[in-house]
Protein backbone atom coordinates (compact mmCIF):
# COMPACT_ATOMS: atom_id res chain seq x y z
CA UNK A 1 0.00 0.00 0.00
CA UNK A 2 2.05 2.69 -0.86
CA UNK A 3 0.84 6.68 -0.01
CA UNK A 4 0.62 8.72 -2.51
CA UNK A 5 0.95 12.15 -0.49
CA UNK A 6 4.55 13.23 -1.59
CA UNK A 7 4.87 11.75 -5.13
CA UNK A 8 7.44 14.12 -6.50
CA UNK A 9 9.93 12.57 -8.97
CA UNK A 10 13.30 12.35 -7.35
CA UNK A 11 16.06 12.67 -10.25
CA UNK A 12 19.23 10.72 -10.15
CA UNK A 13 21.67 13.87 -10.53
CA UNK A 14 20.15 17.15 -10.05
CA UNK A 15 22.86 19.33 -12.15
CA UNK A 16 20.28 22.73 -11.97
CA UNK A 17 20.02 22.82 -8.51
CA UNK A 18 24.19 22.80 -8.58
CA UNK A 19 24.19 25.65 -11.35
CA UNK A 20 22.08 27.54 -10.86
CA UNK A 21 23.44 29.32 -7.23
CA UNK A 22 27.25 29.88 -9.72
CA UNK A 23 24.79 31.13 -13.02
CA UNK A 24 25.88 35.36 -12.27
CA UNK A 25 29.84 34.15 -12.00
CA UNK A 26 29.56 31.32 -14.58
CA UNK A 27 27.55 34.27 -16.92
CA UNK A 28 30.10 37.10 -16.27
CA UNK A 29 33.24 34.25 -17.05
CA UNK A 30 31.59 33.54 -20.10
CA UNK A 31 31.02 37.26 -20.91
CA UNK A 32 34.49 37.43 -20.76
CA UNK A 33 35.45 34.73 -23.56
CA UNK A 34 33.24 36.11 -25.96
CA UNK A 35 34.65 39.61 -25.19
CA UNK A 36 38.35 38.21 -26.36
CA UNK A 37 36.61 35.17 -28.24
CA UNK A 38 39.85 33.04 -26.91
CA UNK A 39 37.85 29.90 -27.10
CA UNK A 40 40.49 27.02 -26.90
CA UNK A 41 43.40 26.89 -24.66
CA UNK A 42 44.94 29.92 -23.64
CA UNK A 43 45.28 31.71 -20.35
CA UNK A 44 42.17 30.32 -18.82
CA UNK A 45 43.00 26.62 -19.63
CA UNK A 46 46.60 27.49 -17.99
CA UNK A 47 44.51 29.21 -15.06
CA UNK A 48 42.97 25.95 -14.39
CA UNK A 49 45.42 23.48 -14.75
CA UNK A 50 47.44 25.49 -12.55
CA UNK A 51 44.41 24.75 -10.09
CA UNK A 52 44.07 21.08 -10.79
CA UNK A 53 47.70 20.16 -10.44
CA UNK A 54 47.53 21.97 -6.96
CA UNK A 55 44.41 20.81 -5.87
CA UNK A 56 45.47 17.09 -6.78
CA UNK A 57 48.78 17.36 -4.90
CA UNK A 58 50.49 17.25 -8.08
CA UNK A 59 52.95 19.09 -9.94
CA UNK A 60 51.67 19.15 -13.62
CA UNK A 61 47.82 19.05 -15.13
CA UNK A 62 47.10 18.94 -18.89
CA UNK A 63 44.12 19.31 -19.72
CA UNK A 64 42.78 17.20 -22.29
CA UNK A 65 38.65 17.19 -24.16
CA UNK A 66 37.71 14.11 -22.09
CA UNK A 67 38.32 11.71 -19.77
CA UNK A 68 38.86 8.69 -22.77
CA UNK A 69 41.09 11.46 -24.29
CA UNK A 70 43.18 11.95 -20.73
CA UNK A 71 43.34 7.49 -20.57
CA UNK A 72 44.71 7.51 -23.94
CA UNK A 73 46.98 10.17 -24.16
CA UNK A 74 48.70 8.77 -20.73
CA UNK A 75 49.22 5.53 -22.24
CA UNK A 76 51.05 7.26 -25.02
CA UNK A 77 52.91 8.86 -23.24
CA UNK A 78 54.35 6.02 -21.90
CA UNK A 79 54.95 4.60 -25.22
CA UNK A 80 52.60 1.72 -24.30
CA UNK A 81 51.30 0.59 -27.90
CA UNK A 82 51.32 -2.81 -29.99
CA UNK A 83 52.25 -6.00 -28.60
CA UNK A 84 52.21 -4.47 -24.80
CA UNK A 85 49.46 -6.04 -22.13
CA UNK A 86 47.96 -3.43 -19.52
CA UNK A 87 45.95 -4.93 -16.27
CA UNK A 88 42.99 -3.36 -15.41
CA UNK A 89 39.78 -4.10 -14.33
CA UNK A 90 36.60 -5.47 -16.49
CA UNK A 91 34.26 -3.82 -13.64
CA UNK A 92 34.60 -0.07 -14.78
CA UNK A 93 32.96 1.71 -18.06
CA UNK A 94 34.22 0.80 -20.98
CA UNK A 95 36.30 3.92 -21.38
CA UNK A 96 39.13 2.52 -19.75
CA UNK A 97 39.07 -0.93 -21.68
CA UNK A 98 39.03 1.33 -24.62
CA UNK A 99 41.97 3.54 -24.22
CA UNK A 100 44.10 0.67 -24.06
CA UNK A 101 42.73 -1.14 -27.40
CA UNK A 102 43.45 2.11 -28.93
CA UNK A 103 46.61 2.55 -28.31
CA UNK A 104 47.35 -0.89 -29.97
CA UNK A 105 47.64 -2.54 -26.34
CA UNK A 106 45.63 -5.59 -24.88
CA UNK A 107 43.73 -5.19 -21.65
CA UNK A 108 43.86 -7.91 -19.16
CA UNK A 109 41.24 -7.89 -17.00
CA UNK A 110 41.53 -9.06 -12.97
CA UNK A 111 38.47 -9.41 -11.03
CA UNK A 112 37.44 -7.33 -7.75
CA UNK A 113 36.98 -7.45 -4.45
CA UNK A 114 33.27 -8.12 -3.49
CA UNK A 115 33.39 -5.66 -0.90
CA UNK A 116 34.99 -2.54 -2.25
CA UNK A 117 34.46 -3.28 -6.09
CA UNK A 118 37.88 -2.39 -6.99
CA UNK A 119 40.87 -3.96 -8.36
CA UNK A 120 41.73 -7.36 -6.60
CA UNK A 121 45.52 -7.25 -6.04
CA UNK A 122 45.43 -10.52 -5.11
CA UNK A 123 44.99 -11.44 -8.90
CA UNK A 124 47.33 -9.12 -10.30
CA UNK A 125 50.55 -10.92 -10.19
CA UNK A 126 49.37 -14.01 -11.76
CA UNK A 127 48.28 -11.95 -14.60
CA UNK A 128 51.39 -10.17 -15.16
CA UNK A 129 53.54 -11.63 -18.35
CA UNK A 130 56.61 -10.58 -20.24
CA UNK A 131 54.26 -8.23 -22.30
CA UNK A 132 52.61 -6.36 -18.98
CA UNK A 133 53.93 -2.70 -19.21
CA UNK A 134 51.40 -1.23 -16.97
CA UNK A 135 48.31 -1.44 -14.01
CA UNK A 136 45.69 0.57 -14.68
CA UNK A 137 43.20 0.42 -11.33
CA UNK A 138 39.75 2.18 -11.42
CA UNK A 139 38.80 4.18 -8.09
CA UNK A 140 34.97 3.60 -9.55
CA UNK A 141 31.97 5.12 -7.62
CA UNK A 142 34.82 7.67 -6.21
CA UNK A 143 36.25 4.86 -3.96
CA UNK A 144 40.09 4.24 -4.45
CA UNK A 145 41.34 1.73 -5.26
CA UNK A 146 43.88 -0.32 -3.12
CA UNK A 147 47.38 1.55 -4.53
CA UNK A 148 49.83 0.55 -2.10
CA UNK A 149 49.96 -2.94 -2.87
CA UNK A 150 49.20 -1.92 -6.32
CA UNK A 151 52.51 0.40 -6.38
CA UNK A 152 54.52 -2.37 -4.13
CA UNK A 153 54.02 -4.87 -7.29
CA UNK A 154 54.33 -2.18 -10.13
CA UNK A 155 57.24 -1.68 -8.52
CA UNK A 156 58.45 -4.80 -8.11
CA UNK A 157 58.00 -6.00 -11.81
CA UNK A 158 58.93 -2.52 -12.80
CA UNK A 159 55.75 -1.61 -14.50
CA UNK A 160 53.89 1.96 -14.60
CA UNK A 161 50.36 2.53 -12.62
CA UNK A 162 48.32 4.40 -14.55
CA UNK A 163 44.74 6.18 -12.39
CA UNK A 164 41.56 6.27 -13.74
CA UNK A 165 40.08 8.63 -11.44
CA UNK A 166 37.27 9.89 -13.50
CA UNK A 167 34.78 8.89 -10.85
CA UNK A 168 37.00 10.44 -7.78
CA UNK A 169 38.10 13.99 -8.16
CA UNK A 170 38.93 14.83 -4.69
CA UNK A 171 38.73 11.19 -3.35
CA UNK A 172 41.74 10.25 -0.51
CA UNK A 173 44.08 7.28 -0.59
CA UNK A 174 46.06 7.41 3.37
CA UNK A 175 45.78 11.27 3.29
CA UNK A 176 46.91 11.79 -0.48
CA UNK A 177 44.75 12.78 -3.51
CA UNK A 178 43.95 10.50 -5.93
CA UNK A 179 45.36 10.88 -9.28
CA UNK A 180 48.94 11.76 -8.01
CA UNK A 181 49.46 8.27 -6.69
CA UNK A 182 50.71 6.50 -9.57
CA UNK A 183 52.73 7.81 -12.49
CA UNK A 184 49.78 9.07 -14.37
CA UNK A 185 45.84 9.86 -13.17
CA UNK A 186 43.66 10.65 -15.30
CA UNK A 187 40.05 12.46 -14.92
CA UNK A 188 36.40 13.27 -16.75
CA UNK A 189 35.07 16.56 -16.20
CA UNK A 190 31.84 14.82 -18.35
CA UNK A 191 29.10 17.19 -17.02
CA UNK A 192 27.73 14.31 -13.87
CA UNK A 193 31.02 14.15 -13.11
CA UNK A 194 32.00 15.30 -9.48
CA UNK A 195 34.04 17.93 -11.07
CA UNK A 196 31.80 18.52 -14.65
CA UNK A 197 31.97 20.61 -17.20
CA UNK A 198 29.18 22.43 -19.33
CA UNK A 199 30.26 19.62 -22.03
CA UNK A 200 33.49 17.56 -22.36
CA UNK A 201 36.71 18.23 -20.72
CA UNK A 202 39.48 15.90 -19.04
CA UNK A 203 42.90 16.07 -17.36
CA UNK A 204 45.71 14.05 -16.88
CA UNK A 205 48.51 14.95 -13.95
CA UNK A 206 51.58 13.92 -13.00
CA UNK A 207 54.66 14.73 -11.08
CA UNK A 208 56.85 13.89 -14.31
CA UNK A 209 57.89 16.74 -16.70
CA UNK A 210 58.54 14.70 -19.58
CA UNK A 211 55.41 12.83 -19.81
CA UNK A 212 53.35 16.56 -19.36
CA UNK A 213 55.13 17.89 -21.91
CA UNK A 214 54.82 14.84 -24.41
CA UNK A 215 51.10 14.95 -23.42
CA UNK A 216 50.55 18.52 -24.13
CA UNK A 217 52.52 18.30 -27.39
CA UNK A 218 49.94 15.29 -28.52
CA UNK A 219 47.04 17.21 -27.44
CA UNK A 220 48.16 20.33 -29.79
CA UNK A 221 49.73 18.40 -33.30
CA UNK A 222 52.85 17.97 -31.67
CA UNK A 223 53.58 21.59 -31.75
CA UNK A 224 55.61 23.23 -29.03
CA UNK A 225 54.68 27.01 -31.66
CA UNK A 226 52.24 27.30 -34.11
CA UNK A 227 53.12 25.40 -37.52
CA UNK A 228 56.25 23.94 -35.79
CA UNK A 229 55.51 19.94 -35.63
CA UNK A 230 57.83 18.09 -33.77
CA UNK A 231 56.12 15.29 -33.33
CA UNK A 232 53.11 13.22 -35.08
CA UNK A 233 50.00 15.05 -32.56
CA UNK A 234 46.16 15.21 -32.51
CA UNK A 235 43.76 17.64 -31.58
CA UNK A 236 43.08 16.88 -27.66
CA UNK A 237 42.67 20.60 -27.05
CA UNK A 238 40.37 21.65 -23.90
CA UNK A 239 37.64 24.65 -24.76
CA UNK A 240 38.35 28.13 -22.72
CA UNK A 241 34.88 28.09 -21.94
CA UNK A 242 34.82 24.58 -20.06
CA UNK A 243 38.34 25.96 -18.78
CA UNK A 244 36.57 29.01 -17.09
CA UNK A 245 33.41 27.42 -15.82
CA UNK A 246 35.38 24.48 -14.30
CA UNK A 247 37.60 27.42 -12.61
CA UNK A 248 34.57 28.80 -10.97
CA UNK A 249 33.54 25.09 -9.87
CA UNK A 250 36.86 23.72 -8.57
CA UNK A 251 36.84 26.08 -5.28
CA UNK A 252 33.62 23.80 -4.47
CA UNK A 253 34.35 20.48 -4.66
CA UNK A 254 35.56 19.75 -1.30
CA UNK A 255 32.33 20.99 -0.07
CA UNK A 256 30.07 19.16 -2.98
CA UNK A 257 32.48 15.80 -1.89
CA UNK A 258 31.18 16.47 2.04
CA UNK A 259 27.75 16.72 1.17
CA UNK A 260 28.18 13.16 -1.49
CA UNK A 261 30.01 11.60 1.98
CA UNK A 262 27.30 13.01 4.21
CA UNK A 263 24.53 11.48 2.20
CA UNK A 264 26.53 8.11 1.53
CA UNK A 265 26.34 7.92 5.65
CA UNK A 266 22.70 8.56 5.71
CA UNK A 267 22.19 6.20 3.47
CA UNK A 268 24.26 3.67 4.98
CA UNK A 269 22.64 4.34 8.27
CA UNK A 270 19.21 4.19 6.83
CA UNK A 271 19.55 1.01 4.97
CA UNK A 272 21.24 -0.98 7.59
CA UNK A 273 17.94 -2.71 8.93
CA UNK A 274 17.19 -3.85 5.07
CA UNK A 275 17.52 -7.35 5.13
CA UNK A 276 19.62 -8.56 1.73
CA UNK A 277 21.00 -5.55 0.95
CA UNK A 278 24.76 -4.76 0.83
CA UNK A 279 26.05 -1.00 0.83
CA UNK A 280 29.45 0.53 0.47
CA UNK A 281 32.58 0.13 2.83
CA UNK A 282 35.22 2.35 2.59
CA UNK A 283 38.22 0.94 3.87
CA UNK A 284 39.61 3.18 6.96
CA UNK A 285 43.19 4.03 4.96
CA UNK A 286 40.68 5.36 2.05
CA UNK A 287 37.64 8.67 1.79
CA UNK A 288 35.36 7.73 -1.18
CA UNK A 289 34.20 11.09 -3.05
CA UNK A 290 30.34 8.77 -3.83
CA UNK A 291 30.32 10.03 -7.33
CA UNK A 292 27.78 7.24 -7.09
CA UNK A 293 26.23 5.40 -4.07
CA UNK A 294 25.72 1.88 -5.05
CA UNK A 295 23.68 -1.07 -3.49
CA UNK A 296 23.33 -4.97 -4.27
CA UNK A 297 20.22 -6.00 -3.34
CA UNK A 298 18.42 -9.66 -4.25
CA UNK A 299 15.65 -9.10 -6.65
CA UNK A 300 16.69 -6.26 -8.21
CA UNK A 301 14.12 -6.29 -10.78
CA UNK A 302 10.98 -5.85 -8.00
CA UNK A 303 13.18 -2.62 -6.61
CA UNK A 304 13.31 -1.29 -10.30
CA UNK A 305 9.55 -1.25 -10.50
CA UNK A 306 8.76 -0.01 -7.68
CA UNK A 307 11.32 2.86 -8.28
CA UNK A 308 9.87 3.13 -11.55
CA UNK A 309 6.35 3.31 -9.81
CA UNK A 310 7.27 6.00 -7.31
CA UNK A 311 9.08 8.21 -9.50
CA UNK A 312 12.37 7.66 -8.16
CA UNK A 313 15.05 7.54 -11.05
CA UNK A 314 18.49 5.07 -10.58
CA UNK A 315 20.98 3.97 -12.63
CA UNK A 316 23.02 0.69 -13.24
CA UNK A 317 26.76 0.87 -13.18
CA UNK A 318 27.54 -0.81 -15.10
CA UNK A 319 24.88 -3.69 -16.60
CA UNK A 320 26.97 -5.36 -18.85
CA UNK A 321 31.01 -5.62 -17.76
CA UNK A 322 33.20 -5.21 -20.11
CA UNK A 323 34.76 -8.02 -21.11
CA UNK A 324 31.04 -9.41 -21.85
CA UNK A 325 30.37 -6.49 -24.32
CA UNK A 326 30.08 -7.50 -28.06
CA UNK A 327 33.15 -5.04 -28.60
CA UNK A 328 34.84 -7.05 -26.58
CA UNK A 329 33.70 -10.58 -27.68
CA UNK A 330 37.33 -11.11 -29.77
CA UNK A 331 38.92 -11.72 -26.58
CA UNK A 332 37.16 -14.82 -26.37
CA UNK A 333 36.42 -13.97 -22.45
CA UNK A 334 33.12 -16.24 -21.40
CA UNK A 335 30.57 -15.70 -18.45
CA UNK A 336 32.29 -16.87 -15.35
CA UNK A 337 35.67 -15.22 -16.32
CA UNK A 338 35.52 -12.92 -13.63
CA UNK A 339 32.74 -14.43 -11.30
CA UNK A 340 33.08 -11.20 -9.01
CA UNK A 341 32.23 -8.50 -11.64
CA UNK A 342 29.39 -10.68 -13.23
CA UNK A 343 27.78 -11.11 -9.59
CA UNK A 344 27.99 -7.27 -9.57
CA UNK A 345 26.62 -6.45 -12.61
CA UNK A 346 23.76 -8.84 -12.26
CA UNK A 347 22.92 -7.35 -8.48
CA UNK A 348 23.46 -3.68 -8.27
CA UNK A 349 21.35 -0.51 -8.34
CA UNK A 350 22.94 3.44 -7.63
CA UNK A 351 20.60 5.37 -5.72
CA UNK A 352 20.18 9.40 -6.45
CA UNK A 353 23.45 10.62 -5.20
CA UNK A 354 24.32 14.59 -5.86
CA UNK A 355 25.26 17.34 -3.42
CA UNK A 356 21.73 18.74 -3.16
CA UNK A 357 19.76 15.97 -2.45
CA UNK A 358 17.89 16.26 0.86
CA UNK A 359 17.45 14.15 3.92
CA UNK A 360 13.64 13.73 3.03
CA UNK A 361 14.50 12.42 -0.66
CA UNK A 362 17.10 9.82 1.31
CA UNK A 363 14.45 8.92 3.18
CA UNK A 364 11.78 8.24 0.37
CA UNK A 365 14.12 6.22 -1.49
CA UNK A 366 14.90 4.12 1.35
CA UNK A 367 11.30 3.53 2.08
CA UNK A 368 10.61 2.36 -1.47
CA UNK A 369 13.51 0.38 -1.53
CA UNK A 370 12.71 -1.77 1.36
CA UNK A 371 9.26 -1.80 0.91
CA UNK A 372 10.28 -3.50 -2.80
CA UNK A 373 12.52 -5.98 -0.91
CA UNK A 374 9.99 -6.95 2.25
CA UNK A 375 7.28 -7.88 -0.64
CA UNK A 376 9.83 -10.21 -2.00
CA UNK A 377 10.40 -12.02 1.16
CA UNK A 378 7.20 -14.08 0.37
CA UNK A 379 8.39 -15.61 -2.14
CA UNK A 380 7.36 -14.14 -5.22
C1 LIG B 1 33.53 8.92 -17.26
C2 LIG B 1 34.59 7.86 -17.22
C3 LIG B 1 35.59 7.77 -18.19
C4 LIG B 1 35.59 8.56 -19.46
O1 LIG B 1 35.44 9.91 -19.32
P1 LIG B 1 34.81 10.77 -20.54
O2 LIG B 1 35.08 12.17 -20.13
O3 LIG B 1 33.35 10.44 -20.57
O4 LIG B 1 35.51 10.38 -21.78
C5 LIG B 1 36.58 6.84 -18.01
N1 LIG B 1 36.60 6.02 -16.95
C6 LIG B 1 35.63 6.05 -16.01
C7 LIG B 1 35.72 5.12 -14.85
C8 LIG B 1 34.59 6.96 -16.12
O5 LIG B 1 33.62 6.97 -15.21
Amino acid sequence: MSTRLDHQTIPFLDLKAQYQPLMPEIRAAMEAVFADTGFVLGPRVEAFELAFARYCQSSHCVTVHSGTAALHLALLALDIGPGDEVITVSNTFIATAEAISFVGATPRFVDVDPVTRTMDVSQVEAAITQRTRAILPVHLYGQPAPMAPILALAKAHNLYVIEDACQAHGAMYHGKRVGSLGDIGCFSFYPGKNLGAAGEGGAIVTSNPEWAEKIRLIRDHGAPQKYQHRIIGHNFRLDALQAAILSIKLPHLDVWNAARRSHAANYTRLLQTVPGIKTPVEPEETQSVYHLYVVQVPHRARVIEAFQQHGIQYGIHYPVPVHLQEAYSFMGLLKGSLPVTEALADGIISLPMYPELTHHQQERVVEVLAGALAQTNGGV
